[in-house]
């Protein structure tokens, strides 16, 4: 790829509720993950800018929705990350709802971008995620973080793995191998983006 569109990313605004995310038009991503799946690692990655979503860690932050345009008509939505340790339950609970609540009412929602920890595949939350994507249609594409961490044999039997997955519970679903760290799986991923983007 020789431009790459996602570096014009710009840091837009932290909204705790849908209603005050930007205006519902044009197409937007949304990425998910649990904490510390290589989500911000990865948007950063995709952008090419390392400091880019440094925003979504900063405290008081982790908790919202955090918006990065792409030009006028176009968004990344960083989604909060499920499963902090020192968030109590209730809060939890709170999070799904504005989660659920923004993934179904959202027009402008093309797909999601699941972030997955490669040697640690499809946990609870990832597929509550893709039963989610299921129920309202919504395209997701997995990103199997952290792939450097394995040999690319058995990286490659997680992809095949997960992937068989997918077609078996019928999830609308794609998957890769990618790592912000040995910056693989980029071209893919952005491609892939940019698909849902147009779509
Ligand atoms: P987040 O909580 O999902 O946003 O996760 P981060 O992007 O902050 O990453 C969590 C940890 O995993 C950090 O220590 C990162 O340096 C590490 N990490 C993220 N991506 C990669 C990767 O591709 N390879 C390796 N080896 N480590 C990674």
């Amino acid at each position: 790829m020789t431009a790459n569109p996602f570096r014009s990313a710009q840091f837009v605004l932290s909204a705790a509720e849908p209603r005050q995310l930007p205006h519902d038009s044009g197409a937007e991503i949304a990425f998910a993950g649990r904490s510390n799946a290589g989500k911000s690692s990865a948007l950063n990655a995709i952008c090419d800018q390392s400091g880019l979503a440094r925003t979504s860690k900063t405290p008081g932050r982790t908790q919202l929705l955090n918006v990065f345009a792409l030009g006028e008509e176009r968004r990344l939505i960083d989604l909060p990350g499920y499963g902090y340790a020192k968030v109590p339950e209730a809060m939890r609970a709170k999070w799904r709802l504005v989660i659920d609540a923004y993934m179904r009412e959202r027009e402008s929602l093309r797909g999601v971008v699941l972030i997955v920890d490669v040697r640690h595949p499809l946990k609870e939350f990832d597929r509550q995620m893709l039963d989610y994507c299921r129920d309202i249609e919504m395209p997701c594409h997995v990103l199997l973080s952290k792939a450097d961490k394995l040999g690319r044999g058995e990286g490659a039997r997680t992809l095949a793995l997960v992937r068989k997955e997918c077609v078996a519970q019928n999830w609308p679903a794609t998957a890769q191998l990618f790592s912000a760290t040995a910056k693989t799986g980029l071209d893919e991923a952005r491609t892939k983006l940019l698909d849902l983007l147009v779509a």
